[in-house]
């Protein structure tokens, strides 16, 4: 029986409609920002596999440093237990973060660090004994599948069998210079009320790569601190180089209260999330009081093999090389996105660092479900480039060392593409 085969006969994967889905590709092996699937087919990773991957594949540095763990302690307890990477991941980090940030909680994907923040939150209120449970995020956000995070996320396609049991959250518009006056207002006439404000800064990403700017954001977080909403900033997509600077953050002064993080955070090698906070939330739940603990935690918060590849990966993005790829990426990304965005069939093209996003006119049916998804997934498939749109939206985001060569032949199939299709 082939791999395929076998695969269908017991797996069941996420995101997809098993009776019409077209089989998985087997892939063999990763290198750079290549994949390579049974038959030595290439394909170029364009979407860094699922925006985790920001190093390339089968990285060497991280292998070795990931081996080198795997036979000193693979895992530990991490309820009254500790280890090196952990404790060491926690500093380094902390250094390059926005200086509020104090204390790191861990656990082990993208969901679980926002679940972790919206608990800090609530938890936070109740902890000062103020009634405070109102949470607000933006229309369209997506934060992750888990329920907490699917209540903070935008109503869509993903949540509609779940929609009656999740808790109610104020949706926002994303911040533009014509309505953040009107956001600011609906924003206070909750405030007595409100626990906390989450948002994906800059990019939402699975809502459809939706860029805003840093100065409405900035606006909205400065009234959020004036009137003590705490503010969740899920950088679980935008973290670690993406869009341009290290973290999205770095486009706004004002500071959120929490940070989460996953997705790049290993280098895409393994599983982990993080959740940072100030200390003055680290404080409310210090008390003689059991009951003011915050009772959360994952078997494998904070893997010792997972905080390994994260220091790697953390190693690389350090590097001056990385933030010359960055750049080098973001120059490519605008000289393309001129060249192609008066085509007839480009609706429009975003840019936020290394996320170059593209909307393909299709009449009126602008879904997810949009046909012509399939048809560009398929086109691109059979050029050797991994890319998934969203609905109409096709995107790049590739690992950060990917050749120019590479990219160029993306940005070529996509013109190629624009006139066959
Ligand atoms: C992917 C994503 C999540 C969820 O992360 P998982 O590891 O897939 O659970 C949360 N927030 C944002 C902004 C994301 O892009």
């Amino acid at each position: 029986m082939s791999l395929i085969e076998r695969d269908l006969k017991v797996i069941w994967h996420p995101y997809t409609q098993m009776k019409t889905a077209l089989p998985p590709v087997p892939i063999v092996r990763g290198e750079g920002a290549c994949l390579f699937d049974e038959g030595g087919k290439k394909y170029i990773d364009a979407v860094s596999s699922w925006w985790v991957n920001i190093h390339g594949h089968a990285h060497p540095y991280i292998a070795q440093k990931v081996a080198e763990q795997l036979k000193k302690l693979e895992h530990v307890i991490f309820a009254g237990f500790t280890h090196e990477g952990a404790v060491e991941l926690a500093e380094r980090l902390l250094a390059i973060l926005p200086n509020n940030q104090q204390k790191v909680f861990y656990s082990d994907n993208g969901s679980t660090a926002v679940e972790v923040a919206i608990k800090m939150c609530l938890q936070y209120w109740h902890n000062k004994g103020e009634s405070r449970t109102k949470i607000i995020a933006f229309i369209n956000a997506y934060h992750g599948d888990t329920f907490g995070a699917m209540a903070v996320s935008g109503r869509s396609a993903f949540t509609a069998a779940f929609n009656s049991l999740l808790f109610e959250v104020e949706f926002i518009d994303l911040p533009t210079e014509s309505n953040i006056q009107n956001l600011i207002s609906q924003i206070s006439n909750l405030k007595s009320n409100t626990a906390c404000f989450i948002f994906e800064p800059l990019v939402q990403g699975a809502g459809g790569m939706n860029m805003y700017e840093a100065k409405y954001l900035n606006e909205l977080m400065a009234y959020c601190r004036k009137e003590g909403v705490l503010m969740i900033a899920d950088e679980v997509f935008t973290g670690f180089g993406r869009t341009g600077k290290p973290f999205a953050c770095n486009h706004v002064n004002e500071h959120p209260d929490i940070m989460c993080f996953s997705k790049g955070l290993t280098g895409g090698t393994l599983a982990l999330g993080l959740t940072t906070c100030t200390q003055v939330i680290y404080d409310a739940f210090l008390s003689d009081d059991k009951l003011k603990t915050l009772f959360h935690g994952h078997s494998f918060t904070a893997n010792p093999v997972a905080c390994s590849a994260a220091l790697a990966s953390l190693d690389i993005f350090l590097d001056a090389a990385t933030t010359e790829n960055i750049k080098r990426i973001e120059n490519a990304h605008r000289q393309f996105a001129l060249k192609i965005k008066d085509h007839p069939k480009i609706k429009t093209t975003r840019q936020t660092g290394t996320i170059l996003a593209m909307e393909w006119q299709t009449g009126n049916d602008t879904s997810y479900f949009n046909s012509l998804r399939d048809k560009l997934y398929l086109y691109f498939l059979a050029a050797g480039i991994v890319l998934r749109p969203l609905g109409n939206i096709i995107y790049i985001l590739p690992p950060y060392c990917i050749t120019d060569d590479e990219l160029h032949y993306i940005y070529s199939k996509i013109e190629q593409a624009l006139n066959e299709i």
